[in-house]
């Protein structure tokens, strides 16, 4: 199955015709034209839509981009994203601002984590921040470190404090506090999940900013990671929060809200400046589509929220400048392998939401979500044992170039070895998301400066937002989502009205 998704049925909002003005078009109101229906997108539109005549464009036969709920063994299941923070504001506000309560919304059951090294299951020590640790002891205590790497850890708060100008690398900012053991067993395998990437090359400022802040702060990047937990220790709310429907509900409750403003199965293929506005070209995906030609429509306003690789596409002919910057940033192709297992084998499992295993350990598997252990609310449908296992990391394409059944089957095959289950899954579900994680490189914080003025600078009218630039979660993607409407907003109101 691609990540295209076929876990929706037909589009009921199919694209009305490129070139159609908008079903409710109304005299004096400005158009803009929102490029993705991913979150971004959407919660961007659901902002805007009752100051602006918004059209939201998505290349995909359905809307949600990486959000998609499906099915395992007869209970829904996130394939994409399945859980939001929660201790940042903006994903849980938007969640309840479309008709979500508490009574949708649910805890993770346990967020106990384990680490598959050497063979053997190791809790994953809670005293750390994003894998750099607080308290050695704990660290020791888990077992996840050998001998050498516990003691070069330990001479941390011995070292001397240098000063370094300018962003870093992770692997170079924690490795050099805490060794390179650190690095490889704690911190990769927690960035892996996130950003499926390389620690020598994603920046500490953007990916790990609290470590950054800390090392910054402090002479001894132990001490400053007290600091902080210090600061966030007695915050009682729970770290994450899903959907008791399944995340997809969320962008199908955005899409209610937006109606036939959505235009999915329309691929945006143009973006070109006539004045003060702006043009798309837009071609419907599906060429059995009856309005599969090119048309134009004019807009006062664009928002893209697209993948780089296709904001650079867009923009090459109007800011080469800028296209550069995009086409600058890599991508990581990540897989999602859904599996059901008998309940009966489920019992040597041990407690815990997950599993992380270190690119280090040289398994194709790099995490696996415990679904039924995490979110029990699911569990009851015919008692199988679910989880979700994930594939891919930026350097390495190998799962990723197996065909479906042999992807599934191996990763079946490390996963019942890593929790001792007995039997093959029942149920197997491939879901590749191509390109999907953006890579935080050294810089990027810079690079996300230069593009935001270059648009301020040259580019008035125009916005970019999405997981490129500033934020891969859901709740950065709800809070830029809330910056790109005010951004809109302040457009409009100097440039139409
Ligand atoms: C497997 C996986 C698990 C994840 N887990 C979590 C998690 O648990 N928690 C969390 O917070 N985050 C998670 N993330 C990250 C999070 O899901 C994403 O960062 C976020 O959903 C991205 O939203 P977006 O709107 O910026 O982009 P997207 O969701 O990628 O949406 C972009 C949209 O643009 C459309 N598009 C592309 N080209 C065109 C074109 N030419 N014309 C029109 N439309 C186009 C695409 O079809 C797509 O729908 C996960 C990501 C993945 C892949």
């Amino acid at each position: 199955m691609s990540a295209a998704g076929k876990a929706e049925g037909p589009d009921q909002h199919a694209a009305a015709g490129a070139g159609h003005a908008p079903a409710e078009a109304r005299a004096g109101r400005p158009r803009v034209a929102v490029i993705g229906a991913g979150l971004t997108g959407l919660a961007t539109a659901y902002h805007l839509r009752d100051e602006a005549e918004v059209t939201v464009f998505d290349a995909a036969e359905r809307v949600g981009g990486q959000i998609l709920t499906s099915e395992l063994a007869g209970a829904p299941l996130d394939v994409g994203a399945d859980a939001f923070l929660a201790r940042q504001p903006e994903a849980e506000a938007l969640v309840r601002s479309v008709g979500f309560g508490d009574d949708d919304l649910v805890a993770p059951a346990t967020g106990r984590v384990h680490l598959w090294v050497g063979g053997r299951l190791r809790p994953l020590p809670d005293a750390t921040v994003l894998g750099a640790p607080t308290s050695l002891r704990a660290v020791a205590r888990s077992r996840a470190l050998g001998p050498a790497g516990l003691v070069r850890a330990a001479a941390e708060p011995l070292l001397p404090r240098r000063h370094v100008a300018g962003d870093r690398s992770v692997a170079d900012l924690i490795g050099e506090r805490f060794g390179r053991e650190v690095v490889q067993t704690l911190v990769e395998p927690l960035l892996g999940g996130v950003y499926a990437g390389d620690t020598e090359l994603l920046s500490a400022s953007a990916t790990v900013p609290p470590v950054w802040a800390a090392a910054r702060d402090h002479r001894s990047l132990t001490a400053g990671l007290r600091a902080h937990r210090a600061r966030t220790a007695g915050d009682a709310r729970p770290v994450f929060l899903t959907l008791r429907q399944g995340l997809g509900a969320l962008t199908g409750r955005l899409r209610d809200h937006l109606g036939d403003r959505v235009r999915t199965g329309t691929r945006v293929t143009g973006l070109a400046r006539v004045g003060s506005r702006w043009t798309l070209t837009t071609v419907a995906a599906a060429p059995t589509l009856a309005e599969g030609r090119p048309g134009t429509v004019t807009y006062d306003a664009v928002v893209l929220t697209v993948p780089a690789v296709v904001a650079a596409d867009l923009l090459r002919t109007i800011d080469a400048e800028v296209a550069r910057e995009f086409a600058g940033i890599r991508t990581a192709s990540v897989g999602v392998i859904a599996l059901a297992y008998d309940p009966a084998d489920a019992r040597s499992v041990p407690d815990g939401s997950g599993v992380l295993v270190p690119k280090s350990e040289g398994r194709l598997v790099k995490a696996v979500t415990v679904s039924s252990r995490k979110w029990p609310h699911h569990h009851d449908h015919d008692g199988s044992f679910r989880l979700r296992a994930s594939v891919g990391r930026v350097d390495d394409p190998a799962a990723l170039e197996l065909d479906d059944a042999t992807l599934a089957e191996r990763v079946d095959a490390e996963v019942r070895l890593a929790l001792r289950l007995r039997h093959p899954a029942k149920e197997r579900t491939v879901v590749r998301w191509p390109g999907a994680l953006p890579q935080y490189e050294v810089g990027h914080l810079a690079r996300v400066d230069r593009i935001r003025y270059a648009l301020a600078e040259r580019l008035p009218g125009l916005q970019i937002g999405g997981a490129s630039l500033d934020g891969v979660g859901l709740a950065a993607r709800a809070r830029d989502a809330g910056r790109l409407a005010h951004e809109v907003r302040h457009h409009l109101g100097t440039s139409v009205r």
